[in-house]
């Protein structure tokens, strides 16, 4: 537990929460400054920072609760599609510092945009540019 992380103090039962799925590893509760009805948040127990920093096990359960999450979510508010992410990292506009993944009930006319609308700059990258970052990339899980 990191004492100052909001996460870690409503795992800790310090900071009440919307709980909607409880485990040994995980814990998914609604977001209280909801984007959508049913948006939810799912995070690991224990205090990572990133996904960089989780480890494959937790990581993994993460993504099974949200799997499991998705349909129950979208039934409960009857949404026809949801929006699935991790803001990873400040940069990205990660505001609490504890991995989460977000749930957002998406609905049609409901105003948001497709994750390519998150970045207005985009690169045009040269096929060696490509070749470059396909490489790295490749190397960077040796
Ligand atoms: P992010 O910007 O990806 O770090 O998202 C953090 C999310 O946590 C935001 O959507 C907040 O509305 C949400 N949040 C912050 N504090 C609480 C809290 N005490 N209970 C539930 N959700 C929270
Ligand atoms: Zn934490």
């Amino acid at each position: 537990m990191s004492e100052d992380c909001i996460f870690c103090q409503i795992v800790a039962g310090d900071i009440p929460s919307r709980t909607v799925y409880e485990d040994n590893a995980v814990l998914a509760f609604l977001d209280a400054n909801p984007l959508a009805p049913g948006h939810t948040l799912v995070i690991p127990k224990a205090h990572h920072e990133r996904l960089n920093d989780t480890p494959a096990d937790v990581a993994s359960e993460v993504l099974s609760t949200v799997h499991e999450l998705v349909p129950a979510v979208e039934d409960a508010v009857d949404a026809p599609a949801t929006t699935v992410a991790f803001n990873n990292g400040e940069e990205a506009g990660q505001e609490v510092p504890h991995v989460h993944a977000h749930i957002v009930p998406r609905f049609a006319e409901d105003g948001g945009r497709p994750i390519h609308a998150l970045v207005t700059d985009r690169p045009d990258l040269s096929d060696d540019e490509l070749d470059a970052i396909e490489g790295d990339i490749a190397a960077g899980l040796e």
